[in-house]
């Protein structure tokens, strides 16, 4: 039976009938309305119940994180009304392989906020936290983040766990020779003066291990996450706005593949209309309660 996207029914779902179609009940045209109370800040128990329940009996979840799950460590969004690049369109630039590479004034710019940032040692969060639960629980097959901050690592979810589809800010890679090493290396050296210090063993130009603008994804890692997206029995999106490509695609893979589909974050996502159920509210408050075990209550 095709739903309303013309997209075939997806096998293992229980009929429409048994299966609520957990949206939130009020328009969201109110939240630009600028009121004291924002729709999204009300979490709808009813879906938060049943993804719990979906959560119960799920065996292999999979989730896909992205930065919104960090904003509660102080750690800001990209393009948000606060995001890093609405604020300082530089930013974006130093983000750009191509600027990266073409102007040693960006990289200069770069070392100083990766110095910066690394004095500022960001803390995981609840929502960090609630994570490391559900791989306690037996149930978390994969971790994959769109976040290059380590915090899930830091808050306890087992690193093999994590795939880092945009890489990670603990290393450095030259662009040259590929050669890693650490960052901490990279900024004492920075420390001691060196303002774009370059590959000891060729001489290239060091970047941390993120993926830029301009950089393809690591193919390995890839694979990994759509395997896992096609391996789960439930697809859970925290703190993306699902518009990032390819990334974003493992979601409808995963839906299509049989499993459910549930999206919490802040704000509207692409793929709300994929979803089984779409949680809005704060992250770190959210996911503490969905992951606690039903019977615990
Ligand atoms: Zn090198």
């Amino acid at each position: 039976m095709p739903d309303e996207h013309g997209r075939r029914r997806r096998r293992k779902r229980p009929a429409r009938s048994e299966q609520a179609r957990w949206r939130p009940t009020r328009p969201h045209g109110s939240l630009d309305a600028g009121g004291p109370v924002r729709v999204h800040d009300e979490i709808d128990e009813k879906a938060l119940e049943a993804v719990r329940t979906w959560i119960d009996r799920a065996e292999r979840i999979v989730v896909l994180t992205g930065a919104g799950i960090s904003t509660d460590s102080g750690i800001p969004d990209f393009r948000g009304p606060k995001g890093l690049w609405t604020n300082n369109p530089g930013a974006e630039r130093m983000a750009t392989l191509r600027h990266y590479v073409a102007d040693p004034a960006v990289r200069r710019r770069a070392w100083k906020n990766r110095l910066e940032s690394a004095a500022g040692q960001a803390a995981p969060n609840d929502g960090h936290r609630a994570l490391v639960d559900l791989e306690r629980r037996g149930k978390l097959h994969t971790l994959i983040t769109q976040n290059v901050d380590g915090l899930h690592q830091k808050a306890g979810t087992s690193p093999e766990r994590v795939v880092e589809i945009h890489g990670n800010t603990r290393e450095v890679v030259c662009l040259d020779c590929g050669e890693r090493a650490p960052m901490t290396r990279a900024l004492d050296r920075v420390r001691a003066g060196e303002n774009d210090p370059s590959c000891r063993t060729c001489g290239g130009i060091l970047k941390s291990a993120t993926i830029s603008f301009g950089q393809g994804l690591v193919a390995g890692d890839l694979l990994r996450a759509e395997d896992a997206a096609r391996a789960c029995d439930l697809m859970l999106a925290v703190g993306t706005t699902l518009a990032v490509f390819p990334i974003a695609a493992i979601v409808p893979v995963a839906g299509d593949s049989g499993a459910r589909v549930v999206i919490v974050n802040a704000d509207p996502t692409e793929m709300d209309h994929l979803a089984d159920a779409v949680l809005r509210g704060s992250i770190s408050a959210i996911l503490p309660r969905l992951v606690a075990p039903t019977r615990l209550r």
